[in-house]
């Protein structure tokens, strides 16, 4: 859907109905204090920006974060205490923008998922918890009575790392193109499921963005490479219905499960010509030139070879003797 950043057209009525639009509803919480472990990966955060009014100013604006989202509560007042909700989002924030790389690698989400996040998601909402325990949530929003925003609960500023808080914000993100596609039976995690990787929902970019962080990331230290790890290998098992055929290997990337001992099948090993899988008959008299259609000779070929692969599509033109 089209986000209402870019929502011109109605503007008119903008303010008319500003009175009416709603805010999300005030709640307050408690607050935690952040475990080491997760205290210790912000910190390593924050020492690159150390709260610099620039930034917070900026994300600010860009996302709305404001009383009208419901930051009152939760920190808006006290921008530069890591403990509380709103420097940790801006903690995330802060890594989705800083730790990509400029140029394109591995998956290639990382490296876009500023952009991606600036351009798809227009307001940031702070709440305590949600009806189903939720860590983050996406409301796509009906302009002007209720608006898009992706809120965050408790889950995700305490028990989530900021690493994974910023692949959150990438998962949220992408439900502004597409949501889940299957029921929460339908996968390991009980919730949040997509058919399969193929889909490109939500998890998959999830995974992507963590398996690129862990990588190529310019912002992490090995807890947070070891975190990405985990969640990467998790939600690959546990967030499909259909289980992809990968797994994130530490500092190298997505790969096949059988990575590295997958076995490379060779056309040799069943007797024939060419490059696994475009295998032909070495015999130059059940060839055929005919790439696009496939002929009778090559219909011919395969119903006596009966081999896989053997559709004879990549052989040379067979010689003219053979035509007689
Ligand atoms: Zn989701």
């Amino acid at each position: 859907m089209a986000t209402d950043k870019t929502m011109t057209m109605l503007g008119v009525l903008t303010v008319a109905l500003m009175a009416s639009t709603p805010a999300l509803a005030q709640e307050t919480c408690s607050f935690p204090a952040p475990d080491p472990y997760h205290h210790a990966m912000d910190n390593f955060v924050w020492d690159y920006w150390r709260c610099d009014p620039a930034v917070w100013q900026d994300y600010d604006t860009r996302f709305q974060l404001s009383d009208g989202e419901n930051w009152e509560g939760y920190g808006l007042h006290e921008k530069c205490n890591l403990d509380l909700p709103y420097a940790r989002t801006l903690n995330a924030l802060y890594l989705v923008q800083h730790s990509a790389p400029a140029s394109s690698v591995g998956t290639g989400k990382m490296n876009t998922g500023w952009s991606y996040l600036d351009d798809k998601i227009p307001r940031i909402g702070a709440g305590c918890t949600c009806d189903s325990g939720c860590v983050a949530r996406y409301s796509p929003g009906f302009w002007p009575f209720a608006l898009e925003r992706v809120q965050v609960f408790t889950p995700f500023y305490y028990s989530r790392t900021v690493s994974h808080r910023a692949a959150v914000l990438i998962h949220e993100a992408r439900h502004d193109e597409k949501s889940h596609n299957e029921s929460d039976s339908a996968c390991g995690s009980g919730g949040s499921c997509d058919s399969d990787w193929a889909y490109d929902g939500s998890n998959r970019w999830h995974i992507s963005w963590l398996s690129d962080f862990e990588v190529w990331g310019n912002i992490r230290n090995q807890a947070m490479r070891d975190d990405a790890v985990s969640w990467a290998n998790y939600l690959i098992d546990n967030r499909f219905k259909y289980t992809p055929d990968l797994k994130h290997v530490p500092g190298v990337g997505l790969k096949q499960k059988c990575y590295p001992n997958c076995v490379v099948h060779t056309c040799q090993e069943y007797g024939l010509c060419g490059t696994y899988p475009s295998c032909y008959n070495c015999n130059p008299c059940y060839r055929t030139g005919d790439s696009s259609t496939g002929t009778s000779e090559a219909a011919a070929f395969s119903s006596q070879d009966g081999k896989a692969g053997s559709t004879g599509r990549d052989a040379p033109l067979p010689p003219p003797e053979c035509m007689l």
